[in-house]
C-alpha cells in the first residue's frame, strides 16, 4: 500500500517579508500556488517494475520511465508534461503500486510509466521546461508552428525528444496524458472509442478541444495514428491526495490499460 503522500508544502527559504507573505497566505486558506503542491515520486525497488530513463531535461533531471508486463499490446500513462499541472503524477503513484498486484491487468501487455514528463517544470511548479518552451507545443506534428514558446524548431527541447524517442521505440498501441484544468477527456486520432469509455467510468466527459499545434496529441494522434487521451482534471485536483484521485479516476486508467476489454 503507499502511505501517505499527501501533497506536502515544497521548501522555501525564507525571505525578508516572508512573514506578512505568510500571514496574508494564512488568511487566503486554500490559495497557496500549485508550485508548493507538488508531491514527491516514490519509486519502490521490491516492486516488479523495470526502470529506465528515457532521456534528460535541460537541467539534467532524468525522465523516469517504469514499465510492468510483456507483449505486444503497450500502453503509455504520462503525467506533468506541463509541469503546473501536477494531479496526473500521484495518481500514476498509486497505479503504480496497483498495478503489480493485479496480474491479470498486465497480461499480453507492457505498460509504461512516466509520472513526471516535464521534470524542471514540475520542479519549478511552471508549465514550461527550463528554456521556457512548452513541451506539448515542441512535436514534430503538421500543425507545428514557431510562435514563441513553442522551441526554435520542433523536437528543439531533450525532453520532447526523448518522448519522441519512446514512441519509436515502444510503439504504444494507446496514449493517456493527464493535464488540467479543463475538466475533460480530450482525444486526437482514433481515441474516441477509448475517450468515451474512460468518461463512463468518471465524472470528465468526452470533449474535443481541437489539435493544438506540435502537441503530443497532434503528434501521435494525426500523424502516428495512435489513439491519444489527453485527461484534464480540474484545478483544484492539485490539492487531492493519491488515494483520492485514486478513488475517483482510478477505474478510468484500469479502463484505458485493458482497453477494449472492461478491467477484471
Ligand atoms: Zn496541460
Amino acid at each position: 500500500m503507499i502511505h501517505s503522500r499527501r501533497p506536502t508544502p515544497g521548501r522555501r527559504t525564507a525571505q525578508p517579508g516572508a512573514l506578512v507573505g505568510a500571514i496574508l497566505l494564512i488568511g487566503m486558506a486554500g490559495c497557496i500556488p500549485p508550485a508548493d503542491r507538488r508531491p514527491a515520486w516514490v519509486a519502490d525497488r521490491s516492486l516488479p517494475w523495470k526502470t529506465w530513463i528515457a532521456g534528460r531535461s535541460v537541467e539534467g533531471r532524468s525522465l523516469e520511465c517504469y514499465e510492468l508486463g510483456d507483449g505486444p499490446d503497450v500502453v503509455l500513462l504520462m503525467a506533468s508534461i506541463h509541469g503546473n499541472e501536477p494531479a496526473g503524477t500521484p495518481l500514476l503513484q498509486e497505479l503504480y503500486d496497483y498495478l503489480p498486484r493485479h496480474p491479470r491487468l498486465f497480461a499480453g501487455r507492457r505498460v509504461v510509466l512516466l509520472p513526471i514528463a516535464n521534470p524542471d517544470g514540475y520542479a519549478r511548479g511552471q508549465r514550461h521546461n527550463a528554456h521556457g518552451v512548452d513541451l506539448n507545443r515542441n512535436f514534430p506534428a503538421s500543425n507545428w508552428t514557431s510562435s514563441n514558446g513553442h522551441g526554435g524548431t520542433a523536437l528543439s527541447e531533450p525532453e520532447s525528444r526523448a518522448l519522441y524517442e519512446l514512441l519509436q521505440r515502444h510503439r504504444p498501441r494507446r496514449i493517456v496524458s493527464i493535464h488540467q484544468p479543463l475538466v475533460c477527456i480530450d482525444y486526437d486520432g482514433p481515441g474516441e472509442e477509448l475517450a468515451r469509455a474512460m468518461s463512463a467510468t468518471c465524472d470528465l466527459p468526452v470533449k474535443k478541444l481541437g489539435g493544438r499545434p506540435g502537441s503530443l496529441g497532434s503528434y501521435a494522434g494525426d500523424t502516428l495514428g495512435i489513439p491519444i487521451i489527453t485527461v484534464e482534471f480540474d484545478a483544484g485536483a492539485t490539492w487531492l491526495d493519491g488515494p483520492t484521485l485514486w478513488s475517483r479516476y482510478g477505474r478510468m486508467l484500469l479502463t484505458a490499460i485493458s482497453f477494449p476489454q472492461s478491467p477484471p
